[in-house]
């Protein structure tokens, strides 16, 4: 099928308030350009230098989301137009976005990231670590940073209930942390091979890169 077809066919099956973010890491522009004659606009990469190449040469209203982990000497290379970020995993990481923000005069939109996985693997701060940030009154002095919600990443398993256990795990740190922050509406959690299971656990946002654009070469 057509990268067109996939669109389509994805978009059919979710419902309207889930936001579907076409994750075109290692895809090459013609492919995203085909994507975005069909209609999407919003696209995640998880390489700053990639995604920096691709927002230079591909039309200008493309939202470009950052989905990958994040070292903070990259994030100033971004900064003037990353429209959402996914992996804030520290304080430290989310003060020095904030900090890039302020030279570019903008408010920069960001998910904090937690670990539900049973792989250490995959990075993310615990309910633990959430809560310490949220109580140290330090997101208060951040005004360049907007947190509007959380990111997580399910065990890559044929299990469908461990992962349906972890995507109720992060629904379940989502509704607690709302008590405290109540500007968070996003929950990013679902990838092509998960994205259904992940909405029926409250998801607003899937992350599918292979289902759109096939799978991908790494060399
Ligand atoms: C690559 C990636 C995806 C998309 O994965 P697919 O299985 O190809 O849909 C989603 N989220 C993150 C964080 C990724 O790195």
């Amino acid at each position: 099928m057509s990268i067109k077809a996939n669109l389509k066919e994805i978009r059919s099956n979710i419902p309207e308030y889930v936001t579907l973010v076409a994750v075109s890491k290692t895809k090459p522009n013609t492919d995203i350009l085909e994507a975005y004659d069909a209609g999407q606009r919003i696209f995640g990469e998880n390489k700053v230098q990639e995604m920096v190449q691709k927002w230079e040469t591909l039309p200008k209203d493309i939202e470009w989301h950052m989905i990958g982990h994040l070292q903070r000497n990259k994030v100033k290379y971004m900064a003037n137009f990353v429209s959402l970020i996914h992996g804030v995993d520290s304080l430290r990481l989310l003060q020095e976005i904030n900090k890039q923000a302020i030279k570019h005069n903008r408010v920069i939109d960001c998910l904090f990231q937690i670990h539900i996985a049973e792989e250490d693997t995959k990075f993310g701060l615990d309910q633990k670590e959430i809560e310490e940030i949220t109580a140290s009154g330090q997101l208060k002095k951040l005004e360049n940073v907007r947190i509007v919600g959380l990111m997580g990443m399910a065990t890559f398993t044929d299990n469908q209930s461990q992962v349906r256990k972890e995507f109720e795990n992060l629904k379940a740190i989502f509704n607690n942390l709302k008590n405290t922050l109540p500007s968070i509406s996003i929950l990013s959690m679902g990838m092509s091979g998960d994205y259904q299971l992940a909405i029926k656990e409250g998801s607003t946002m899937i992350r599918v890169g292979s289902s759109i654009f096939g799978s991908r070469n790494y060399h």
